[in-house]
C-alpha cells in the first residue's frame, strides 16, 4: 500500500503511541553513541538491484566488526508476547532486510516495553533463508506496483491492529467476519522459522 501511495488512517491513541515511540529511540540513540566509540544512527539503506531504501536506527562498530542495531518500543501486552513467543516478524523481517541488503553479517533487534522499561534484545546474524523469503515478496511488491494493482489481501488477526483496514474491508462487521474465518495470516512462501538467535533480557534505568 505505500508504494502505490496508499496513506495509513492513523487514529489519535496511535499518533501518540508514535510520538511516545520517537522520544523512546532518541534516548536509545544517544545511549549507543555514550557506550559505542564507533556508532553511526539513522543510516541510510538505498539498494536499487533489491529495489528497496529505509534507514537503519545505528549502526555499531564491534570488536568483530559492524552490526546493524534494530529498535523498537512495544506496549506490555505486546512485550509479554515476544517474550514467550520470540520476535515479531515485521520486526525481525526489518533487521533481517537491512542485514541482507546492507551485506552485514550481524545485528541485533533491541525491544523495550512502554513504560516498564523492560528490554529484550535479540541478537542474530544474516539468516539466508530470510533474505531469499524477503527477495521473494519484495519482488512480488514491485510486480503489482508496475501494473499498480494492490494483491490479494492476506487476513489474520493483524487486520484488527492495521491502520489501513479500511482500505481493505468496507465495515468493521466484515473485517471481524473476515478475521474470525483467517485468524493466522498465512502469507505465500511461508515465513521461515525464527532461529539462531540469543536473547538476553534487561531493566533499562
Ligand atoms: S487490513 Fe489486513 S489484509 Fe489489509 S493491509 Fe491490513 S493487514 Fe493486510
Amino acid at each position: 500500500m505505500d508504494v502505490l501511495g496508499f496513506g495509513r488512517l492513523i487514529d489519535p491513541e496511535s499518533q501518540a503511541a508514535m510520538r511516545a515511540g520517537a522520544d523512546w529511540h532518541k534516548t536509545f540513540q544517544q545511549e549507543l553513541m555514550r557506550d559505542y566509540a564507533m556508532c553511526s544512527v539513522e543510516v541510510t539503506l538505498r539498494d536499487t538491484d533489491w529495489g528497496v531504501s529505509g534507514r537503519m536506527d545505528a549502526v555499531v562498530e564491534t570488536p568483530t566488526g559492524p552490526a546493524v542495531i534494530e529498535y523498537k518500543t512495544v506496549s506490555g501486552d505486546r512485550f509479554q508476547l515476544i517474550q514467550q513467543g520470540g520476535p515479531l516478524v515485521s520486526h525481525w523481517s526489518q533487521l533481517q532486510l537491512y542485514l541482507a541488503v546492507g551485506s552485514i553479517p550481524k545485528g541485533a533487534l533491541v525491544v523495550d516495553a512502554r513504560p516498564s522499561h523492560q528490554r529484550l534484545i535479540f541478537h542474530a546474524e544474516a539468516d539466508p533463508m530470510w533474505a531469499q523469503w524477503l527477495r521473494v515478496r519484495i519482488e512480488r511488491v514491485k510486480a503489482y506496483q508496475a501494473v499498480r494493482k494492490l494483491p490479494e489481501r492476506e487476513v489474520s488477526q493483524g487486520c484488527l491492529s492495521c491502520d489501513r483496514w479500511q482500505r481493505c474491508f468496507s465495515s468493521e462487521d466484515e473485517r471481524d467476519r473476515q478475521v474470525h474465518q483467517h485468524p493466522v495470516w498465512a502469507p505465500e512462501p511461508s515465513v521461515p522459522d525464527l532461529v539462531g538467535y540469543t536473547v538476553s533480557h534487561q531493566v533499562v534505568s
